[in-house]
């Protein structure tokens, strides 16, 4: 093999995984990462890509995505494919995006339906969480043959009653029971919805209808409460946790109490809850920013900063859930305004710019929280999130030298505005290959639709390295 032509040699650049940064040069070969090469060192290339004076980054797994969705009676801008072109410009190789079956739907039939939406279209490797309603047909069942389809972890929301969505206790026990016995992953969206429909009506009823009182509608207890309860059931049933989105410092709390009575409990933060803070509800643009959880107040990003830099919080994920400014400032009051926010293409310059140019964190924190570490917790390590031989050769090159600034026309998805608009922002990815093919190079898309294909993902790997500050 070695001494042969390889596809393609990146050169020069400064490698960097979870666990380090060396100078060497990546021979690809049929898709793979072949082999790695002191400078100089590795064998003739059809092609080279001159890595000098950048960052290579394997390829960011994107694990909380909603791409072609339709919730609560409000369709999402991005679908499959113009998602994922936005996601290959942040170097997002992978994504995991959601099934969220209908009432009473069987959950393989739900899978089959979000598949054949992907496929075809996503430019993206992607798989699925599935959500499990009450209503869902033989939960246990369903449980098990969407793992044995590849379906490794699941989402399970502690509210959006008004939704059809939630779960409640029992059917949330009985989920984590069967997550249990089949060996994975059961995600919670952690809510407490009694008393966020409670706060919600009051604020309501008073006349404080304005964005200004979504976060009191939600306040940090909210949250905590249900990522406290999610925690103890978890726990009782001996069951491994993720918590989605967390936004609160008391959550950060929550997951270290568990972690450190031995359960195996793992958080996802996302890039808004780091950098944007809940003052923006009472500006001009207010709507624009619901999403829940809510934006918490400034004070609490230090603990989420801090979460990431211990290993407390294992993954940011963008929660992309893309909205026109028309389709949020439509609401009559703030609890009818539709939520989320897009930025799937913008969490590696948001993150490298305020996190590793901020130090709060390392770019080989970065590199484990946003490849390696859910790489390991969705079960594609170490075909995703490493640069290792026979890991896929999904490499992100990115010049530390580029500043550009955020300005929504700039972007890729589908949306007319983003909340980020006019930072200036490093750590723009100049090239994004995935299984060696080019899917971005120098600010154009060469990619293909439908070259994304679905990955069957193994049980989740605990064995976590924490604590990369
Ligand atoms: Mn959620
Ligand atoms: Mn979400």
């Amino acid at each position: 093999m070695v001494g042969s032509e390889v596809d393609i040699i990146v050169e020069g650049g400064t490698v960097v995984t979870e666990s380090g940064r060396t100078c060497c040069d990546i021979a690809i070969r049929d898709g793979r990462v072949a082999g790695l090469f002191l400078p100089g060192t590795a064998p003739p290339a059809k092609r080279v890509i001159d890595a000098q004076g950048k960052f290579v980054l394997p390829g960011l797994v994107d694990a909380h995505t909603h791409l072609q969705i339709h919730f609560g009676g409000v369709a999402y801008r991005d679908d499959y494919y113009t998602g994922s072109v936005a996601a290959a410009f942040n170097g997002t190789t992978t994504i995991i995006d959601f099934v969220f079956p209908g009432p009473g739907e069987e959950l393989a039939a739900a899978i089959d339906k979000e598949m054949r939406l992907a496929d075809g279209s996503c430019v993206v490797d992607f798989g699925f969480h599935p959500c499990i309603l009450p209503s869902t047909p033989r939960i246990a069942r369903a449980v098990r043959e969407a793992v044995d389809a590849g379906l490794t972890s699941f989402k399970l929301f502690m509210t959006y009653g008004r939704h059809g969505l939630m779960i409640d206790d029992g059917h949330l026990l009985s989920v984590m029971e069967a997550a249990c016995e089949t060996g994975a992953l059961a995600g919670v969206h952690a809510e407490n919805d009694a008393i966020a429909e409670h706060l919600t009506t009051s604020l309501c009823r008073g006349g404080a209808i304005g964005p200004e009182s979504f976060p009191k509608s939600k306040p940090s207890f909210v949250e905590v409460e249900a990522i406290r309860r999610a925690t103890f059931l978890a726990g009782s049933v001996g069951c491994a946790l993720y918590v989605f989105h967390m936004s609160t410092a008391g959550g950060a709390r929550e997951i270290r109490t568990a972690r450190s009575a031995g359960q195996r409990v793992f958080a996802e933060t996302c890039p808004h809850y780091l950098l944007l803070d809940s003052e923006v509800y009472a500006g001009p643009d207010g709507a624009r920013f619901i999403v829940s959880p809510p934006l918490r107040p400034k004070h609490e990003q230090d603990a989420l900063w801090e979460g990431l830099a211990d290993g407390t919080i294992s993954v940011v994920a963008t929660d992309h859930a893309p909205l026109n400014s028309d389709q949020k400032a439509q609401a009559k009051s703030f609890a009818e305004v539709p939520n989320g926010l897009a930025g799937i293409e913008l969490s590696l310059p948001l993150l490298y710019t305020c996190g590793v140019l901020g130090k709060r964190i390392t770019l080989e924190n970065l590199v484990s929280r946003m490849s390696s570490g859910p790489a390991r917790l969705f079960g594609l390590y170490p075909r995703k999130g490493a640069i290792l031989p026979g890991s896929d050769a999904d490499l992100v090159v990115i010049d530390p030298k580029v500043k550009k600034t955020v300005r929504a026309g700039g972007l890729h998805m589908n949306v007319d505005h983003v909340v980020y608009e006019g930072m200036e922002l490093c750590g723009w990815p100049e090239v994004t290959l995935l299984r060696g093919q080019t899917l971005v190079r120098n600010g154009t898309f060469c990619g293909r639709k439908g070259y994304g294909t679905f990955l069957r993902r193994s049980l989740p790997a605990f064995g976590l390295p924490i604590g990369t500050p």
